[in-house]
């Protein structure tokens, strides 16, 4: 394949590398803003780790891991209202808790009082907490949203400091595991107390609508591989699927002049590479370092359940002080059928030894004790699926390792959820440093391309509580 500027085409030609959220964030951007775009992946579909698969019992898409963002997610909201695709996206103000002992939360947070008050409904709906724990991670979240951190690597993990102001171990165990270890994807003895800061002040405190469930009610990979990527399309972007870049070219002043797949070579005025640290540094070893000791991943592992009929009776529930962290009942998806649930487990590093069937019976047993449906539903089928490289491990010190977008080669910029754009690995992260590349790109060819969107509004009292 060969893509040619054309003589005709005066726009500057950015060659995107990597069709997941990032390179697709990158993409819209920079053909809304002129650009001539040529984005090319090297799978068979775009979306990246945002992925879906043939269900093996009903037919159609599964998500490979079901995929959640939050109200504080400005940015992943925008690119899929912007693209109209706002019907694939529905929003859940109650968060289900199921403690220990089976007892069912539900944890509404208030629609009308100011933030951060309106949490008050949600930590007071805890009922496997007792007043006393109830004030404590009150407190523990006041104390967070005004700590510092020296994102430093000799930080403290957020274990280490939640132990430090002294939460209650069952506050910690029952609380702050379950929401600091979905919402980074790694465990709470490893993060950086900064990025568990994050997620209480944006995730949390900042504002009324910021814990908002954003649920995709579609496969992602119809959202994204499909309906995103013909969207694009429409836009005048050229999506080449199963194209592989094998090298990046430049010239003796160092300039990019193009990438090469095999044996073709595409010129390009800018490059954005929007591929994981790894193949960007083998694409760029000058520009990336990859090695194992610099950034680390974290594991996250889905597993996939089909039961003859449903068992679970709530769209979603937080199941604490359990190896099943999340479960979701998968009715979103036209094609599985009313029996398909899935469990996702963040930080699944040696889960249960790596033993496939243990897993399966373990978190089956769980949702039997706690779903009364479950106990008489026969299991038809079960899949177990880890991505080992899920997210980028957010422990101390990560942030100084983070590159930014622009890169000392003047017309090639970074974009990925593991790049410096302040987020942790995430959805809404993927799409800022799709966003912030392609606004740096925009700076090299003269164009005004448009960046991130803004974060939700803080109020004075908000301002006044976390402090900065
Ligand atoms: C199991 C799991 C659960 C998750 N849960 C959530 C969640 O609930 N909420 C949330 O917000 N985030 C979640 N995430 C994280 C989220 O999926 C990622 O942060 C985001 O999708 C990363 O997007 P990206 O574009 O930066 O990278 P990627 O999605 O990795 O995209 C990079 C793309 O580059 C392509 N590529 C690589 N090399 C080349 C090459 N040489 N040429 C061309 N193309 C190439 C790859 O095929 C890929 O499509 C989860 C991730 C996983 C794996």
């Amino acid at each position: 394949m060969t893509v040619n500027r054309s003589p005709e085409d005066s726009r500057p030609h950015v060659v995107v590398v990597g069709g997941g959220l990032a390179g697709l964030a990158a993409s819209a951007r920079l053909a809304d803003g002129g650009c001539r775009v040529t984005l090319l992946e090297s799978r068979r579909r775009c979306g990246g780790r945002a992925a879906s698969f043939e269900d093996p019992v009903a037919g159609g898409l599964v998500d490979a891991c079901q995929h959640v963002a939050m109200g504080c997610c400005t940015n992943f909201i925008d690119l899929v209202s912007h693209a109209g695709l706002g019907d694939a996206i529905r929003r859940d103000r109650t968060l289900w808790f199921i403690g220990p002992e089976g007892h069912r939360s539900r944890c509404t947070p208030s629609a009308w009082l100011p933030a951060p008050l309106h949490l008050a409904p949600l930590l007071l709906g805890m009922r496997h907490f007792s007043w006393r724990e109830k004030a404590s991670l009150a407190w523990g979240m006041l104390r967070l949203a005004r700590s510092v951190s020296s994102q430093q690597a000799d930080a403290p993990t957020a274990l280490e400091w939640l132990r430090h102001v002294g939460q209650p171990e069952r506050v910690i165990t029952l609380f702050w595991q379950p929401v600091i270890e979905s919402a980074l994807g790694e465990s709470i003895d490893l993060v950086d107390v900064a990025a568990a800061r994050k997620v209480v002040v944006d995730g949390f405190l900042a504002h009324r609508d910021a814990a908002t469930l954003v649920v995709p009610t579609e496969p992602l990979g119809r959202l994204f591989g499909e309906r995103f990527v013909e969207w694009l399309r429409q836009r005048g972007a050229t999506v080449e699927t199963s194209q592989a870049v094998t090298g990046i070219e430049w010239d003796r002043e160092g300039r990019i002049t193009g990438v090469t797949c095999g044996e073709s070579r595409i010129a390009a005025d800018a490059v954005v590479l929007a591929v994981p640290w790894k193949a960007a540094g083998r694409l760029a070893p000058d520009l990336v370092v990859s090695g194992d000791d610099h950034l680390a991943a974290s594991p996250i592992t889905a597993v996939h359940l089909w039961f003859d009929r449903q068992v679970i009776d709530l769209p979603h529930a937080v199941l604490v002080g359990r190896v099943s962290q999340w479960v979701f009942r998968g009715d979103e998806h036209d094609a599985t059928d009313g029996g398909y649930c899935q469990v996702v487990i963040s930080a699944s590093r040696g889960l249960l030894g790596g033993d496939r069937r243990a897993v399966v019976d373990q978190v089956v047993g769980e949702l039997r004790d706690v779903f009364p449906a479950a106990q008489h539903a026969v299991l038809r089928e079960a899949k177990v699926v880890t991505d080992p490289t899920a997210v980028l491990s957010v422990r101390p010190g990560v942030d100084a390792l983070r590159p930014a977008a622009v890169t000392a080669r003047p017309n090639l910029v970074l974009a990925g959820d593991w790049t410096a754009t302040g987020w942790p690995s995430t959805m809404e992260g993927a799409i800022r440093s799709g966003r912030m590349a392609a606004a740096a790109v925009g700076a090299v060819v003269g164009l005004p391309v448009p960046g991130v969107v803004a974060d939700l509004p803080r109020t004075p009292l908000v301002r006044l509580v976390v402090g900065r």
